[in-house]
């Protein structure tokens, strides 16, 4: 049985008869199909959506602050059985997946709030007849595209500002990951139709029919480089809003001060979390050279001690990789850096113990450099290849030697370190001693390649208003500057 997709309030499997076969990257097996939805299934949801609108930006905004404190009160509910999909389609630990969504129902909560405490400001006018107002509207229907990592997330980071700020949306989830998002069409049962839309498909045909519809205003976009670059071309001609979280190649530094017993488990952390498939996932380590022999040893100890299996099993401490070609991009990156002169000090291949699934094992490498791909792209898995450092100017320089400037990480408690680290590191959100921690409260988003916009906080929120200024004279009255000029 094919899951239905979520249209103007009804599922329905659309007009496509184009199926999506969902894996379980724990079994390689299929575990269940989704619709591949088309250009007419998109339109079908956009058309909704955009009929939707007018109402929806009408609503009160208690009313709507009600609506969406529903919805994050059904994700904890819905836990549980979430969390299951969610690790059975993208291969997750059970633990990480129920984490995501208590993050979730936490991000739909605090943009409830937000959305009823949404103002524009009076500001200083021209002439004392005068009011001047700077307002915030909704732009009209916003399509939301995600990855498979954090499916529901990230899709969260977005509807919940969308809708919080007046916008009706059109979800389209990753082809590898559709099935957790399309059982959240109970969880937005409450709403009007047509405010929430989910259609699942392919990117080329579903996605791209969604960036190229004139009547989507904005497009909030977490992925690849250069899937956003497709997005931004596509999306060229109507000159819509993008809304793009891109790649990450982040940085962490371990300064001579780090407590080994505290840096270790951190740093292994950053970067296997999720298999290292994070977009702030900890892709190159700087160790200060006077603790580089320690501080290798015993990561390379730790990498090897963690327990590697599916994610449904609760004992898992490492899942799956989400496919093939992922896992063959991370050994390609690998290879290349043996075939250069580094060295592996543990993992470097599939576990014996898991035959089946796209497993790797976490890997620690020494003696690389900046002329390797595992430095310089993109790995997306569980790697951690290590440079020691002299100076922290030369720690800070090889951080900043990256096309992308998603995060950064530090450890120390040096605060001129800290102070330098903040001021000098080109990422848009910087970490010291607590690795990926996210906060509501505080914007996310990157520098350079890794994206355009920032979600979350009040930044988050404004992505999906637009703004007016109004100027209001009470007297109407003829102005001493216009025709005829010269008297
Ligand atoms: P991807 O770019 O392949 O796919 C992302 C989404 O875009 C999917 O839903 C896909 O169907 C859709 N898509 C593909 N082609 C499209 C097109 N032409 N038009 C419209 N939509 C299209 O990325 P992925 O492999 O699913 O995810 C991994 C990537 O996501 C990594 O690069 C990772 O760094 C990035 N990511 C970034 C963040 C962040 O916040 N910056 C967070 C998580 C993941």
């Amino acid at each position: 049985m094919t899951r239905p997709m979520w249209i103007n309030g009804a599922p329905t499997t659309g007009v496509t008869t184009e199926v999506i076969a969902v894996h379980d990257p724990a079994t390689e097996a299929v575990i269940e199909t989704a619709p591949a939805a088309g250009a007419a299934d998109v339109t079908a949801a956009v058309d909704a959506a955009h009929a939707a609108f007018a109402a929806w930006r009408r609503m009160p905004a208690g009313e709507r602050a009600e609506l969406l404190h529903t919805v994050a009160n059904q994700l904890t509910a819905q836990t549980e059985a979430l969390a299951t999909l969610l690790t059975r389609e993208g291969g997750k630990p059970l633990v990480e997946n129920r984490d995501e969504m208590g993050w979730s129902a936490a991000c739909f909560h605090y943009y409830a709030e937000m959305g009823r405490n949404s103002r524009g400001r009076v500001i200083p006018s021209v002439e004392s007849s005068q009011l001047n107002l700077v307002l915030k509207e909704p732009y009209g229907v916003v399509g939301v595209i995600v990855p498979w990592n954090y499916p529901i997330l990230l899709l969260a980071w977005k509807v919940a500002p969308a809708l919080a700020a007046g916008n009706t949306v059109v979800i389209k989830p990753s082809e590898m990951t559709p099935l957790s998002t399309l059982a959240l069409a109970e969880v937005f049962g409450h709403f009007p139709p047509g405010v929430v839309n989910i259609v699942s498909g392919y990117g080329r045909a579903a996605g791209a029919a969604l960036v190229r519809d004139p009547r989507v205003r904005v497009i909030a976009f977490t992925g690849s480089l250069e899937t956003g670059r497709q997005i931004a071309r596509d999306a060229a001609d109507q000159m819509k809003k993008l809304h793009l979280e891109l790649g990450g190649k982040d940085a962490f530094i371990v300064a001579e001060d780090a407590d080994l017993d505290v840096a270790v488990p951190g740093v292994a952390w950053a970067a296997l979390l999720n298999a290292g498939q994070v977009c702030t996932s900890t892709e190159r380590v700087y160790v200060h050279e006077s603790i580089a022999p320690a501080f290798i040893e015993r990561i390379a100890d730790y990498a090897h001690s963690l327990r590697l299996g599916p994610g449904i099993e609760p004992t898992t401490d490492v899942g799956p990789m989400i496919g093939a070609t992922y896992r063959a991009k991370v050994e390609a990156h690998v290879a290349e850096a043996v075939e250069q002169g580094a060295r592996v000090v543990t993992g470097g291949r599939r576990p014996a113990s898991q035959p089946r699934g796209y497993f790797y094992e976490p890997t620690v490498l020494v003696g690389v450099n900046h002329s390797l791909r595992i430095m310089r792209e993109e790995t997306f898995g569980p790697t951690i290849p290590i440079m020691t450092y002299r100076t922290f100017d030369e720690a800070i320089s090889l951080a900043n030697d990256s096309p992308f400037g998603l995060g950064a990480n530090l450890y120390t408690n040096d605060a001129r370190r800290v102070k330098q680290f903040y001021e000098e590191v080109q990422a848009g959100t910087l970490w010291v001693n607590d690795p990926l921690t996210d906060n509501d409260a505080g914007p996310f988003g990157g520098m350079k390649l890794s994206g355009l916009g920032r979600e979350l906080g009040e930044e988050g929120l404004d992505e999906f208003r637009e703004t007016k200024h109004l100027h209001w004279d009470f007297e109407a009255a003829a102005k001493p500057w216009w025709y005829p000029y010269g008297g």
